[in-house]
């Protein structure tokens, strides 16, 4: 039947393992792009990505591969991102797939994600096979890493392909053990149509597109269909798959992976996670179905343009579609107007929805300072959740605060246990236990506040170990912490935007570095500009940005009056994601600059 010819597999692994690579492997021995199309980490098809080298989003391609057997089997791969940011792709696509193919480096060995990534293909009660991957570099030691796998992860890999993406080899073997070794999706053609949506996007002339992965029943245009948690009825217009362009097909069916297309123009109606049923046929109950993620880190997002505020929220809303994990709500700020907290997994996901929110979708924005969600305890026996900084009660109305802590997994080489535990500690760290993975490395277990891993302690961890180091965490909960709120003041006023909340031991520090930064950011106007640090009313440092008179145009004498537009317009150009706040001017980089440490 067709169904005993379909597998469905993730691709998954520590960051930079090779799983983009591996998938351009798999595309070309399976003929799905010409010669002329191939290009590296083809499926990463996000400018964005391919500027940072880095898969930011899943991506499920359809390929057909004629096997040893004779026969052709149809393939749904689900190439996904490695970084911590990104492990709600991960854990999407995996409830979508039978199997998942865990790529190792043969340099490298089991790192943070590896683990992380196995443990989220066992929940899914997913079929696993190991493969060693980048087997052609001078320091590969595959065998030492097949015993890793075994030891560490616990899973055979006896018969673990030997791969190098980068020069083909191994591959033939893969898509070999992947027909033979995943298994083929199970599913009644007959049953009540139950699809899950695990992605989607948005599409101005289609509406909505869902990638789904159809467990029971058929599908296909003109049939009316439910979601079954929203409520919502469409008719189908278009279904079909990537290959790696859509293609359309005539139905999906139980144990397809594909895209469906029902002009859906509400994006509320069919969120990821979301069961779709038939109208006249629909399934007794949804799909189990996704945990929803807990923001780890808020940051205030502000059109630099005041009249954007709705235009931001529709934006907000679109991206949303494509990134499950963003969360946002509206807030206000004195100094910044109207805007929305959003919550983020951490600031390279931040980063990204940032980058993605001015380019996919046109803005212009400010991004305040990101900030953990501290609890405080009031004085009337009510604990307040502070995603805000500047919402926290005043410190008389507080008995006391609570910080979230992370259980955090550090992988290193031996000789690298020092600096590790040394950084550790300075970040308030408290030493959990230490395993040996083999006689070279370790994996050192800390608790941190949550905090302090967003900040700098990933780059801080990569240079004292000299990139050797691999970082994973989950919430641990929260503990009590001698914490401040630290308020800037300009010329006086109090912006509340630029409020942060501190460790006691380094506010005196932080305050100090922060005067120092942004009198260097923020630009001279022709008055004297005090910044302040304070606690509560009282001041903690101070710098005073000096007065500057000059206008730049006076500069030029030759009074050419096109070279002087051409300034102002530079000038003007300059000010971009830049924001008045009362006399003064702050510009974007002004808000990060809490997270410069020193
Ligand atoms: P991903 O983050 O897991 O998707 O990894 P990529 O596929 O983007 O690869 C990360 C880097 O490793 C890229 O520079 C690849 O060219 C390189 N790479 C991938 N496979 C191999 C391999 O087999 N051998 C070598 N030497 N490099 C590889
Ligand atoms: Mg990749």
């Amino acid at each position: 039947t067709r169904q005993s010819h379909i597998r469905n597999f993730s691709i998954v692994a520590h960051i930079d393992h090779g799983k983009s690579t591996i998938s351009d492997r798999i595309l070309e021995a399976t003929h799905t792009v010409t010669e002329r199309e191939m290009q590296n980490q083809l499926l990463d098809t996000m400018d964005l990505e391919r500027e940072r080298g880095i898969t930011i989003k899943m991506n499920a391609v359809e390929v057909h591969y004629k096997a040893n057997d004779g026969e052709t089997y149809i393939f749904h791969l689900v190439d996904t991102p490695g970084h911590v940011d990104f492990s709600y792709e991960v854990s999407r696509s995996l409830a979508a797939a039978d199997g998942a193919i865990l790529v190792v480096d043969a340099a490298q060995g089991v790192e943070a994600q590896t683990l992380a990534n196995v443990y989220l293909a066992l929940e899914n009660d997913l079929e696993i096979l190991p493969l060693i991957n980048k087997i052609d570099l001078p320091a590969a030691d595959p065998e030492a890493v097949r015993a890793e796998i075994e030891d560490v992860i616990g899973i055979d890999a006896s018969e673990a392909v030997l791969a190098s993406a980068k020069q083909g080899i191994g591959i033939p073997e893969l898509l070999e053990q992947i027909v033979a070794k995943i298994p083929a999706p199970e599913g009644d053609l007959d049953a009540p149509l139950q699809a899950l949506i695990f992605d989607s996007a948005y599409d101005s002339y289609k509406g909505v597109i869902l990638t789904v992965r159809v467990k029971e029943g058929v599908m296909q245009p003109g049939d009316k269909i439910r979601f079954m948690n929203s409520g919502a009825e469409y008719e189908i217009t278009e279904v079909g798959v990537n290959s790696p362009h859509p293609v359309k097909r005539d139905f999906l069916m139980a144990g397809d992976i594909g895209y469906v297309a029902a002009s859906i123009k509400n994006i509320r109606d069919a969120r990821p996670g979301d069961t779709i049923t038939s109208v006249k046929n629909p399934a007794a109950e949804a799909l189990p179905g996704y945990q929803p993620m807990t923001p780890m880190v808020y940051s205030g997002l502000y059109p630099t343009d005041n009249s954007k505020y709705n235009d931001l929220r529709e934006a907000l809303e679109k991206l949303q579609l494509n990134d499950a994990s963003l969360e946002f709500e509206p807030e206000t700020s004195q100094a910044l107007g109207f805007g929305f907290r959003t919550g983020f997994l951490g600031l390279l996901h931040m980063d990204v929805v940032q980058e993605r929110l001015e380019r996919e979708f046109d803005m212009e924005l400010i991004t305040t300072a990101p900030s953990v969600t501290y609890h405080a305890y009031t004085t009337d026996g009510e604990m307040v959740e502070v995603a805000n900084p500047s919402e926290l009660p005043e410190a008389s109305a507080i008995k006391w605060i609570e910080e979230p802590y992370v259980h955090a997994q550090i992988m290193v080489p031996n000789e690298y246990v020092g600096a590790v535990m040394e950084l550790a500690q300075q970040k308030r760290g408290e030493f959990d236990t230490m395993d040996y993975l083999d006689q070279n490395r370790v994996n050192v277990k800390y608790y941190i506040p949550l905090s302090e891993i967003i900040f700098d302690f990933f780059d801080k961890l990569k240079s004292n170990t000299r990139g050797y180091a691999s970082l994973d965490y989950e919430i641990s909960g929260y503990r009590q912490s001698d914490l401040v709120k630290i308020d800037i003041l300009l010329n006086g006023d109090k912006v509340d935007a630029l409020s942060f909340i501190v460790h006691k031991d380094f506010a005196q520090e932080r305050s100090r570095i922060i005067t120092a930064k942004l009198k260097q950011i923020i630009p001279r106007r022709n008055f004297e500009i005090p910044v302040q640090a304070a606690i509560g009313s009282k001041i903690v440092s101070r710098s005073t940005i000096k007065a500057y008179r000059k206008d730049v145009t006076s500069k030029i004498h030759t009074g050419d009056p096109d070279r002087r537009a051409k300034l102002l317009d530079k000038q003007k150009r300059g000010k971009k994601r830049m924001k008045a706040v009362g006399t003064v001017d702050v510009p974007q980089e002004a808000f990060m600059a809490v997270l410069k440490a020193e």
